[in-house]
């Protein structure tokens, strides 16, 4: 998921020497992003954010619904199956950082635009993919989400290039092993969402959590794939055309129609917060969005998903900004205050 449009106040730093391409992203209705702090090169971030003993014993995989994610700040990267579908993975990262290192070569193989389908790109050709669409390792995007066939498919073409993985692939690669995922014919889906640090606040986590929850969905129940596909054929070639221009302008790869339509549930549907999309995005006006929403839901098969189109989020809980606060303010004490906070609910700290 793409990031919202910053100001055009210069608060997003772009390393020096690299040109930033200004692309025509959503204009945010509500003020304020944070700073982005780009990393000379990856290699020096690995260290930086060293993982401990990323490889060395099973991962810890608990089962939480969406509003105890919301309500949470890991401190850590935590995994969790959600808890209306046990093949969905969520991958609740640390940071933006931390989520981008494990996940945006991954982005760059299956959904980036103008970029190579059939390999994987080196360390060199990443960065420069990353820097030349404009973003940084962090906002290359805000959540991710992909089914287990393109993870397995991802490491398996790095293998056979030889590709030097960071350890945080190196660790997702593990966790996929752990869910049995790199087996041809695996069907499950990681869906991710990284802390309220830096530019994220805690409820557009919640609104990246809520859209990629639809992808999870997607990708693990084949009844509702086919529906999100009937839809986008149902829509008239106007329609599929500003659906399409739009994802194009965030960056996706707009010859992928899967990716297309997948996308368009995801953001028609179940991101409602014109931060991140509204009407005038995709050049419609209120009524017309209004009403292809109204026939999507009233229409969509009747599955766990379905309720949580017109759902309200649920809310932040105070206790997620004093935990925030605590991140920020003492990041090695942080661990224990947020563990008090959120009542021991199977945390676990570097
Ligand atoms: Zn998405």
């Amino acid at each position: 998921m793409r990031p919202p449009a910053p100001d055009n106040d210069d608060t997003i730093r772009i390393p020096r020497g690299v040109p930033l391409k200004r692309r025509s992203l959503l204009k945010p209705l509500l003020a304020g992003t944070g700073i982005i702090l780009v990393p000379a090169a990856l290699g020096g971030i690995w260290f930086a954010l060293k993982p401990t003993n990323l490889l060395s014993a099973p991962i810890p995989i608990g089962a939480q619904t969406e509003a105890q994610i919301d309500a949470s700040e890991p401190c850590a990267t935590m995994v969790s199956t959600f808890a209306l579908d046990a093949a969905v993975i969520v991958i609740d990262f640390q940071n933006l950082t931390t989520q981008g290192l494990a996940l945006d070569r991954v982005a760059a193989l299956v959904e980036k635009d103008h970029l190579p389908r059939d390999r994987v790109l080196s360390d060199a050709e990443l960065i420069q993919a990353i820097h030349g669409s404009g973003d940084t390792i962090e906002s290359y995007y805000y959540g991710h989400d992909y089914q287990a066939a393109d993870l397995a498919k991802f490491f398996r073409l790095a293998a056979q290039e030889n590709i030097q993985l960071n350890p945080h692939e190196l660790w997702l690669k593990a966790l996929l092993a752990q869910l049995g995922w790199l087996k041809p014919g695996a069907v499950g889906a990681i869906i991710t969402v990284p802390a309220a640090s830096g530019p994220v606040t805690p409820d557009m986590r919640a609104v990246i959590l809520h859209h990629e929850i639809s992808h999870g969905a997607f990708y693990t129940n084949a009844t509702y794939r086919r529906y999100a596909e009937s839809f986008w054929y149902s829509l008239t070639d106007a329609a599929r055309a500003a659906f399409t221009g739009f994802l194009g302008r965030q960056g996706y790869d707009t010859t992928n129609t899967e990716l297309m339509l997948n996308e368009t549930q995801a953001y028609l549907i179940f991101t409602r917060d014109p931060r991140f999309f509204n009407a005038q995005a995709v050049g419609m006006s209120d009524a017309g969005i209004a009403q292809l929403r109204e026939g999507f839901i009233a229409n969509m098969p009747d599955f766990w998903l379905r309720p949580l189109a017109n759902a309200i989020l649920p809310p932040t809980p105070p206790r997620t900004a004093q935990c925030q606060q605590a991140r920020a303010t003492t990041p090695r004490g942080t661990c224990q205050i947020c563990a008090v906070i959120r009542e021991n609910r199977g945390l676990f700290c570097a």
